[in-house]
């Protein structure tokens, strides 16, 4: 392609709502404009390493029995009715009129076809793909094409006559996932994850560390634990029982609402006091106690709680239940509510939590003794140097973003859309499946987060644009003119991908500049000076080192380079 008469609008500046390298590079370099918040068009740069993105994908999907179909962004809403899925907060966009909803991921589609088709244990296994756009109601677009609200998915699916079989299908994804980003060049790793919007009995996600990454994760170092937060798990000391359980005492508090005050006010270690949290879960009252200052997950909430929505009491409906303002709550003569309380909590006495009367605390609780705790459930988020739940070494806590997710679904789509296969037997049995997502846009935004310096991007060969961009110092000289299209000519003939830049008044340290942000991997440059010795120059963007070959060497030297 030669630049003049190509569309690449790069910017000197950098746009001001942009805050993050890749965000900042894709604008520059010009691969990318937004539209609208969370909606961006591609151009015919960015476009080129998307479909780069998507090849490797294809090809490595392939490989493992993948078939490619294409299902549809427009689905009836009844569907996902069906499926329970209709309401899950900040998932589903909708067209009104007509009861369509566009499509978040595809899961009921895939369902709708299997229970359509699938007939006999004959039909099994299947793995479905496809490649194709997405759209969520996410509240937050932000960091360019990272969360958008509409975007590019692979997304998989198997469909297995049992668990054992499930768990090979997913097994082999996994495998595929770490080619996919191995190729891409892409540093990342792997933790275990929760099943979220998608349900089912487990699931990773695949990761790369980032400042930016909206997702955390904790890490060992040690033994190579690696979990999502929203999971993850530590071998931190239970609170424990002090020697004798003495009966239970009132102790006024006046004003006394927060952990910090009462520690303060009671000289007591905060691992001694109760904590409160009131919530309704499906319409019912539910107090969750947790020690001290720990912290409440809510995704390991929602997992313990199952099915149903939750949300914080209110001030006044709380009152109305309890006669107490909420820093006055606790589990002692609690009417009306279910209580559930964190793992840490088990087994404990000698505790302190409100005494449902304002202004007053309960002391001395032994919470088998005095309270009715329904349930104990890992409740709490884990904290940087907690020891690890395998090696108990110090854990420790990082920002990441996710580019892919694999799910066992295992039975949910299948009980709730009625996906059914007929065994050797002739019975009816629910069809097991798993669901794998990447985000196209997510492998090329992380790779240039991992691979940009402040000149520009710097491409690998498995998804730059153009393998070589191809400078013509001067178009001016005619010596330039008539050596740098020579080349580019047996570069195409070649079948080498390359970006010429012919552009006619245009500074040799602009074209310089551009190269850079850009960022193909190597850079052949055509200039007076080397010409005269019959040279023409071939820089590495990733290490600025620079070559001078003959000019008639240029393609050969330039396909050793590439062959790398
Ligand atoms: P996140 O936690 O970042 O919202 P998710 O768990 O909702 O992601 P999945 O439903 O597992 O994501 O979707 C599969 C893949 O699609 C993700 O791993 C990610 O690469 C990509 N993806 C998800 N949401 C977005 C988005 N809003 N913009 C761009 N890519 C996305
Ligand atoms: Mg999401």
């Amino acid at each position: 392609m030669r630049l003049s008469k190509a569309f690449v609008p790069t910017l000197k500046e950098v746009p001001a709502d942009a805050t993050i390298p890749s965000h900042k590079l894709m604008l520059r370099a010009g691969f990318m404009r937004q539209l609208t918040s969370g909606v961006y068009s591609y151009l015919p740069l960015g476009y080129r390493a998307m479909m780069k993105a998507m090849n490797i994908v294809r090809e490595e999907m392939n490989a493992i029995g993948g078939q490619e179909l294409l299902l549809p962004a427009l689905n009836p809403e009844s569907l996902w009715v069906q499926s329970g899925r209709r309401n899950i907060p900040n998932f589903i966009l909708s067209i009104k009129e007509r009861d369509l909803v566009l499509a978040p991921t595809h899961e009921e589609v895939i369902g709708y076809i299997a229970s359509l088709h699938i007939q006999s244990y004959k039909d099994l296994p299947q793995i479905w793909y496809q490649i194709q756009t997405k759209f969520r109601n996410e509240p937050r677009p932000r960091s360019g094409v990272l969360r958008g609200r509409q975007f590019i998915m692979k997304d998989a699916y198997s469909l297995d006559r049992s668990w054992e079989d499930l768990d090979k299908s997913y097994d082999s994804q996994a495998e595929a996932y770490k080619k996919i980003f191995t190729r891409c060049g892409i540093k990342f790793f792997i933790v275990g994850a929760s099943s979220g919007a998608m349900g089912g009995t487990g699931s990773q996600e695949f990761m790369i560390e980032s400042e930016f990454g909206e997702d955390t994760t904790a890490l060992c170092p040690t033994c190579g634990y690696a979990a999502n937060l929203e999971v993850a798990a530590s071998s931190v000391a239970k609170v424990g029982r002090v020697e004798s359980s003495e009966p239970l005492k009132d102790i006024h508090t006046p004003n006394i609402k927060t952990i910090n005050d009462l520690v303060e006010f009671l000289k007591v270690d905060q691992s001694r006091l109760a904590k409160s949290l009131v919530y309704r879960h499906n319409g019912k009252p539910l107090l969750i106690l947790m020690m001290g200052n720990d912290q409440l997950n809510e995704s390991k909430l929602t997992a313990a709680l199952g099915s149903g929505e939750f949300s914080p009491i209110g001030a006044e409906d709380l009152l109305a239940l309890t006669g107490a303002d909420g820093g006055s709550i606790g589990p002692v003569n609690l009417q009306g509510f279910r209580i559930i309380a964190d793992n840490r909590l088990e087994g404990a006495n000698g505790l302190i939590s409100g005494a449902n009367r304002n202004d007053y605390h309960i002391a001395n609780i032994d919470l088998a003794r005095d309270a009715k705790i329904d349930a104990y459930f890992d409740l709490r988020s884990i904290e940087e140097g907690e020891p690890c739940p395998k090696c108990t070494a110090p854990l420790k806590i990082s920002n990441a973003i996710e580019l892919g997710h694999i799910f066992k679904l295992g039975t949910k789509y299948s009980d709730s859309l009625n996906i059914t296969y007929l065994d050797e037997n002739g019975q009816a049995k629910p069809v097991i499946m798993g669901s794998y997502g990447i985000g196209i846009e997510r492998i090329v935004a992380c790779y240039i987060e991992q691979n940009n310096d402040k000149d520009g991007i710097i491409w690998n060969k498995s998804l730059a644009p153009y393998e070589v961009h191809l400078i013509a110092v001067n178009m001016n000289s005619k010596d330039v003119e008539t050596a740098s299209n020579q080349i580019y000519d047996r570069m195409i003939d070649a079948q080498i991908e390359v970006l010429f830049d012919d552009r006619a008044n245009m500074s040799p340290g602009f074209k310089f500049k551009d190269a850079d942000l850009l960022g193909m991997p190597f850079h052949v440059i055509v200039g007076d000076k080397g010409l005269k010795n019959g040279q023409v120059e071939i820089k590495r963007r990733r290490t600025g080192e620079r070559i001078m070959v003959k000019l008639e060497d240029a393609i050969s030297e330039v396909q050793k380079l590439l062959a790398e």
